[in-house]
């Protein structure tokens, strides 16, 4: 239903960054064993953003660090409750659940994520493996990590620039519109500045330049729409969708 994307950086000598690993417990635990049976060696966890189903917890996953933009007191046991009741609460999961009750979602992670070891005066990751560059805004949610992996030229994105999901807003936000409209720009900056050449969407399918900057112009028009109060944006059609889009209107005129 999510079409979620889980990713692996992965140096050559095998040390790897998962991202985002999501959503099923049977998928966290199929993607650690693929990890172990390719040798590779995962340090830690980079979640995008605190959503529940970017926090997600596994076999092959369980005990690494969790890092991520901003971050949270490692103590704070609330947060996982929180993210888990979040979880718990998202309607269309238990409506699906009540179709294919064998895709339980994996557990949220019970130690929150940390903010990122960061080369000083950079946006650099500091990791032993290859360049990555953490572009940080505030779209879709607070403290939104896209990163780049530079020599690739791979924007991995977070819940932002999918072909399936048209924007999501943070509607707690003080400015939902502008503040989205900012994350996509710092998004387009970060592919001129890396000459980035694909496209890894939170959830979705990858993308090459000419995808991302089709992307880049959608999310606009739909940011615009909004403003209009109508749109033909062609996500709409998935159901889910719709209903995200009907509510993110009536939020904005209240
Ligand atoms: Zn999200």
């Amino acid at each position: 239903m999510y079409a979620t994307t889980s990713t692996l950086v992965v140096g050559d000598d095998g040390t790897t960054l998962v991202v985002d690993p999501a959503v099923t417990a049977a998928e966290v635990a199929g993607l650690g064993a693929a990890v172990a049976r390719r040798g590779w060696r995962p340090v830690a966890v980079w979640s995008t953003h605190g959503h529940w189903d970017h926090v997600l917890d596994g076999h092959g996953v369980r005990g690494l660090p969790r890092w991520r933009v901003g971050g949270s007191r490692a103590d704070d046991a609330t947060w996982s409750t929180a993210r888990a009741r979040e979880r718990d609460d998202d309607a269309a999961l238990a409506e699906a659940l009540a179709t294919y009750p064998q895709d339980a979602p994996a557990d949220v992670v019970a130690v929150p994520p940390v903010p990122y070891p960061q080369i000083a005066g950079t946006d650099l990751l500091d990791w032993p493996g290859p360049e990555v560059a953490v572009v940080a805004h505030a779209a879709h949610a607070p403290d939104h990590g896209a990163l780049v992996v530079v020599h690739a030229g791979v924007l991995v994105c977070g819940d932002m620039l999918s072909d399936r999901e048209v924007p999501l807003l943070d509607l707690d936000a003080a400015d939902p519109v502008g503040g989205y409209r900012a994350g996509l720009d710092a998004l387009a900056a970060a592919v001129e500045r890396f000459d980035v050449a694909s496209v890894v969407a939170g959830h979705g399918s990858p993308g090459d330049r000419d995808e991302l900057e089709r992307r880049l112009d959608a999310d606009r028009a739909y940011l615009d729409d909004l403003g209009v109060g109508r749109s033909d944006d062609p996500r709409l059609a998935d159901p889910w969708v719709a209903d995200a889009h009907a509510a993110q209107l009536a939020a904005l005129r209240r």
